[in-house]
């Protein structure tokens, strides 16, 4: 049986006068070091109730080193993480107990059947008979496999197996789920359904889900997201409201001497023209408008121009300064 936990309440980080907010996982100023290389530099965020909450980042930027952490594989060399009440570093035992953690590689038995798979992992938890039958039903039912029940999980299909990893899981009612890389090896198609099941998982458990991703398209299914870059937080918020501080357009110039041009565009119009990739990248309100004065500017000089609405990645160049994917680390295809 699970135990009640206590409820962990902070303060809104943005508004201190504002209501308190239950936060089911607190994570504060979290620092890890390996060797002297610095993974988590003083992260601190809070995911509330129910929330389906993203860590997003590119390769090395500390999201395995946070998701060990948080289930509890890894202790940190600094900071706190309380997670419904729990400390990590202090009872991890009691924590472990809120949480239900879908690893990277394969936890599933591809020889034995969806059911029974379920049915060995209700055991490790201490359900048994009718109660873990129904529960069983239920999960295969919300992940879509109640007609694939008996069927060996070698013969399901890859996004049917990781949905089955879901299942497994969340069998014995955790507060949290917590994901890495969850779509790890799925194709584009399968990836979008397994971000939907974490929709309706959310929604049907009142689960709070927290994956890590290296995927924009994943990032921006989040109800709200943690940027990560070199182990420290540079983005907090609802996708929209991170897109949203960009306050205008992304326009992108194709040009010959692309530093000679953001020299002039900066001289001429006082904005901050970036060389980012090859191109001249700069943002701006009303960018149709501003691409005729550009191209009137700079006769025959550009060669292509795009303007679009600001990306995650155009809020990850807007912290950093630069690109989410450098040229020696490109993503994974
Ligand atoms: P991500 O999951 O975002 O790719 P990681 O948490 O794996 O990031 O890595 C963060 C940083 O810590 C990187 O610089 C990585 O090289 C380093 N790192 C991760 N694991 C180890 C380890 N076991 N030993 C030494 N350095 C590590």
């Amino acid at each position: 049986m699970v135990s009640k936990a206590p409820v962990y309440v902070v303060l809104d980080p943005q508004n201190n006068a504002a209501p308190a907010t239950p936060a089911v996982i607190s994570v504060q100023d979290l620092v890890h070091r390996y060797d002297g290389r610095t993974a988590l530099d003083g992260v601190s965020f809070d995911v509330r109730a129910a929330e389906l909450f993203g860590l997003l980042g590119p390769n090395g930027s500390g999201k395995t080193t946070m998701f060990r952490i948080l289930s509890t594989l890894m202790v940190a060399g600094g900071g706190r993480v309380v997670i419904t009440g729990f400390d990590a570093a202090k009872e991890p035992n009691q924590l472990r107990r809120q949480i239900g953690v879908v690893f990277q590689a394969q936890s599933i038995d591809l020889k034995l059947t969806a059911t029974e798979n379920l049915w060995h992992q209700g055991h490790l938890y201490g359900l048994r008979g009718a109660a873990l039958k129904s529960r069983i039903a239920e999960m295969l039912a919300m992940i879509g496999l109640a007609d694939r029940a008996k069927d060996k999980a070698e013969t399901l299909s890859g996004g049917m197996q990781r949905r089955l990893e879901l299942a497994k899981g969340l069998l014995h009612h955790p507060a949290v789920l917590l994901l890495d890389e969850p779509t790890t090896g799925l194709d584009p198609g399968a990836r979008r359904d397994l971000w939907q099941y974490l929709q309706v998982l959310r929604d049907e458990e009142k689960v709070t889900v927290i994956a890590t991703t290296h995927l924009m398209e994943e990032a921006e299914r989040c109800d709200r997201l943690a940027i990560l870059n070199e182990g420290k937080l540079v983005a907090l918020g609802t996708p929209s409201e991170l897109k949203r501080e960009i306050g205008g357009d992304v326009i992108l110039l194709d040009a010959r001497d692309v530093e000679s041009i953001a020299e002039r565009i900066r001289a001429r119009f006082n904005v901050d023209a970036q060389v980012l990739g090859g191109q001249v990248r700069l943002e701006r309100e009303n960018g149709h408008r501003f691409i005729t004065d550009l191209v009137e500017a700079l006769p025959g000089e550009i060669e292509a121009v795009s303007v679009s609405k600001p990306s995650l990645e155009d809020v990850f160049i807007h912290r950093t300064g630069h690109k989410f994917w450098t040229e020696d680390a490109e993503p994974p295809s």
